[in-house]
């Protein structure tokens, strides 16, 4: 801006301009009157991101002002909207009635709003994390931290590659990403839509311990186990800095940093997460994703931990057995449906805390907070009826808190209003000098109206009545006709046209009572809120304990429920290594057919540890790959799983790589994805990974894409071992099973009749006998003359000895042979040389030839 001399300004633009240089980087939104005014850039830019009128005002300095604005009582509507965009906002108000000079009004920053800082309810998704993350890199590693405010989860971990760094993002989905100034990997930055550029000191590491050490009270960082994380623990003190700045209140519900161990966990890389389509499916959005069909859980709090258990599936097998051993005990009673029922009211008690412990819960809050509480007798009645260890736990850390919820039930009025601006939250009998003050600002008008009666008959005068108004306070009016008739105490205070004011010493002793009653009752409700909090506050860990522990009970109700309703299996795990699946379906696909899923084993160990599968084109080899591999995911986040019966070992990573997409924002072709994704499948899968690969090898000439298949396919099969699915077109990968152990084909079928199609999708033992693309074609609407010459060319290409069918050796023609074989041109040549035809000239110069090829 170049109108920053501030001098130059109005005086109300110089303090709009002084307050914006300590907000350059969010929409400052000046408070004036009824409206958030924003103005010059800001104005400019909030026009076009919310659709409102730019307009002028005045002019400051000579030049005119743009202008944007949007009403007081709807700014809620408008920070959801920037802070979904990645946009911050400082809100600033009017300090009350105080004029500082020249009729201006003061005005403060009072509340920061930004995308991962956000706790209120109405600028929250639900049933999704909110994070602020920070990311820090040193040599060729990351430290990254994430907050999530509304809970006070504070994990940090130190990615060794990029690879993993970009996995980390994509897991966590930060909706604000902090980052040093200097930082070089920007492509990973891109995927985050509210990135912020952070001055590199403020990710020095001594600073970050003593901000972090302040924040949680310790005297080292020991105790968290994270003392050695310096490229963490630079990420976490930064983001701790930015918090405290924008929050400016205290933060007790964050009290722990944890570090996020990977060796407990199933290890997807970023692609992997993409393709199977957890909780966002391939465009973006919700439909259709695992999650979609899980997720039936009663509290916010439950689905986002339930997201978290899908993003994070876990090795360790004493985790997940307690785990499938509580879906268990509730599927077998049947008590997830009374659980479900019971939770229903508990709501989302964590985000509760979080604004509880940021001293910003508002009355509806506490009031469903005592919802919640009053809940846990019958939870825990529930619960007593289940013995199973992996319940007791749970049941400890819910159990009924009695105190508080007595506290709560006394203090709060059953429908409190949505804020305590205007009292009529603290309930009657709670306080009794609240209750003394509320029934004198109530009791006043029966006093008055008392007085009136009395002063109306004692001196018999008809007209007199009591009335009240700003500037003169009470007083009694008798019209102008009876005015004689006034008792020598009534003292004169107004004349009017028609009638006379007077003032007694009794109305006036009442009048500051009752002006005073009603100011007072309100001070008094206000000092009662915040010794709320200041009695809740001991309790916030407690509190904060049960609700994990609820959450905890509402996904395993949840999947409980899932595994009676879709007719899921438990998964046993064993100490070998191999998966074992008997009649497994696909979660998702099978609730979208409208026709019956065909359910396929799937076998893997160590004499089978490659299948090479083929089949036509929309056979059901993509559905085969992914069934397989969420099986396998979901057994290891310990839920019950779509197929009759699953053993499997656990497995260290999942591997993906399927389809294919263009990695726009990071400048990568189709292929370039493809290859990438791939070399980190080659670098990393070890023998207890699973490997899916979708057709490989498409995105370049055949003779490319055959032999980097065959390559990675043997790679996969003879190096690794790893557990691998392998579908492709190439049939002449089918050989390989010939070549190399524990590698296996498997295909699927259709029949075809006359010019239908019609797929099996049923997994057979042995390789494909037929591709079918040509019906394929047809079926997806390719028009008929078309198909009619692909077949004739079809006809052609086979009588040239083209082999478009599987299995067999390959007769290819002369030029195509050389192009797979690598032959020099020399070599070519002297192939193409018939000797029997020539004669010795033609000899000698074929010799000539030849040696200038070399
Ligand atoms: P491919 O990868 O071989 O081209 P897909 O796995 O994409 O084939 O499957 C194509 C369609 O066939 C799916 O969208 C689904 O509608 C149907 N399908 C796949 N597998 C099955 C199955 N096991 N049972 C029923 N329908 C299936």
């Amino acid at each position: 801006m170049t109108e920053q001399v501030v001098e130059h300004h109005t005086p109300m633009m110089q303090q709009y301009l002084k307050l914006k240089a300590q907000h350059p980087q969010e929409f400052l939104f000046y408070r004036m009157g009824d409206f958030y005014e924003l103005f010059y850039d800001d104005a400019k830019r909030a026009s076009e991101l919310l659709d409102i009128s730019l307009t002028k005002r005045g002019a400051s300095a000579g030049v005119p002002i743009p202008m944007a604005g949007v009403p007081y009582h709807a700014v809620e509507g408008y920070l959801a909207r920037l802070v979904q965009m990645g946009e911050s906002v400082a809100l600033c108000e009017q300090i009350g009635d105080s004029v500082i000079g020249k009729g201006l009004v003061e005005r403060q920053v009072v509340r920061i709003i930004t995308p991962g800082t956000v706790s209120d309810e109405a600028l929250l998704s639900e049933r999704v994390d909110n994070l602020l993350a920070s990311i820090f890199m040193h040599g060729d590693r990351f430290g990254y931290a994430t907050l999530d405010i509304t809970s006070g989860r504070f994990l940090l971990s130190e990615p060794n590659t990029e690879e993993e760094m970009r996995a980390e993002l994509q897991r966590t989905q930060p909706a604000e990403l902090l980052y040093p100034e200097d930082f070089t990997h920007i492509s990973l930055i891109g995927m985050c839509k509210g990135s912020r550029r952070r001055p590199i000191w403020e990710f020095d590491l001594d600073t970050a311990k003593r901000q972090l050490n302040q924040q949680f009270n310790t005297r080292d960082l020991v105790g968290f186990g994270v003392e050695k994380c310096s490229l963490g623990l630079a990420a976490a003190g930064c983001l701790m800095q930015y918090i405290k700045d924008t929050q400016r209140t205290a933060m007790p519900h964050i009290r722990t940093l944890v570090k996020e161990n990977k060796a407990q966990s199933v290890i997807l890389d970023a692609a992997t997460r993409r393709n199977l389509e957890l909780t966002q499916n391939l465009s973006g959005g919700l439909a259709n994703t695992l999650a979609s069909v899980l997720d039936k859980t009663t509290t916010p709090m439950g689905s986002r931990l339930l997201k978290r258990w899908l993003h994070q599936p876990v090795r360790n097998c004493t985790i997940i057995n307690e785990r499938l051993d509580a879906i268990d005990v509730l599927k077998e009673s049947g008590m997830y449906v009374e659980l479900t029922r019971a939770l229903n009211p508990i709501g989302d008690m964590e985000r509760i805390l979080a604004r509880l412990a940021l001293r910003s819960a508002r009355p509806r809050d506490i009031a469903k907070l005592r919802s919640a509480l009053q809940q846990l007798p019958e939870i825990k009645m529930l619960l007593d009826e289940l013995s199973d260890d992996s319940i007791t736990p749970l049941k400890y850390a819910s159990a009924p808190m009695p105190k508080l919820t007595h506290l709560l039930e006394e203090a709060i009025v059953e429908v409190p209003p949505v804020v305590i601006r205007d009292g009529g939250v603290i309930a009657t009998g709670y306080n009794s000098e609240l209750d003394d003050w509320r029934e004198l600002a109530e009791g006043a008008t029966r006093i008055l109206e008392e007085l009136e009666q009395r002063e109306r008959e004692l001196h018999n005068i008809d007209t007199l009545k009591v009335g009240y108004n700003q500037v003169h306070g009470f007083y009694i009016q008798v019209n102008r006709g009876q005015s004689h008739l006034v008792p020598p105490h009534y003292v004169g205070r107004q004349t009017l046209k028609n009638a006379e004011r007077y003032i007694i010493p009794e109305l006036k002793a009442h009048e500051d009572k009752v002006l005073n009653s009603k100011t007072k009752a309100l001070a008094i409700e206000k000092k009662l809120w915040e010794d709320l909090f200041d009695k809740l506050l001991p309790h916030l860990e407690m509190l904060q304990s049960a609700a994990d522990a609820l959450s905890t009970l509402d996904v395993l109700a949840n999947l409980a429920e899932r595994a009676e309703t879709l007719n899921y299996c438990r998964p046993i795990f064993t100490d070998t290594r191999g998966i074992n699946i008997k009649d497994g379906r696909h979660p998702v696909v099978e609730q979208v057919l409208n026709a019956p899923f065909i359910a396929n084993p799937t076998i893997l160990d160590l004499n089978r540890r490659m299948l090479i599968i083929t089949g036509p084109n929309m056979g059901g080899k993509s559905t085969y790959m992914r069934q397989t591999a969420l099986i396998t995911l979901l057994a290891h986040i310990g839920s019950y799983v779509p197929a009759k019966s699953v053993t499997l070992g656990t497995v260290d990573r999942i591997f993906t790589r399927i389809g294919a997409s263009d990695d726009l924002a990071s400048g990568r072709s189709t292929f370039m994805v493809e290859m990438t994704e791939t070399a980190n499948i080659l670098h990393n899968a070890t023998e207890n990974s699973l490997v899916l690969m979708d057709e490989i090898g498409r995105g370049t000439s055949t003779y490319d894409g055959l032999s980097l298949a065959w390559a990675s396919a043997e790679w996969l099969a003879e190096e690794l071992n790893a557990m691998t699915l392998f579908a492709t077109h190439y049939f002449e990968l089918t050989e390989l099973s010939g070549q190399i152990s524990g590698l296996v084909n498997v295909h699927f079928d259709a029949i075809e009749h006359g010019d239908a199609i019609t797929f099996m999708h049923a997994v057979q033992e042995g390789a494909a006998s037929k591709s079918y693309g040509l019906a394929v074609a047809g079926l997806a609407g390719v028009p008929k003359t078309v198909i009619q010459r692909a077949k004739h060319k079809l006809r052609q290409l086979e009588a040239s000895g083209y082999n478009v069918v599987t299995g067999e050796d390959i007769h290819l023609p002369a030029s195509q042979l050389y192009a797979i074989m690598e032959l020099s041109d020399a070599e070519k040549a002297l192939i193409e040389i018939e000797l029997d035809d020539l004669t010795p000239r033609q000899a000698l110069d074929a010799l000539y030839r030849l040696k200038a090829l070399i």
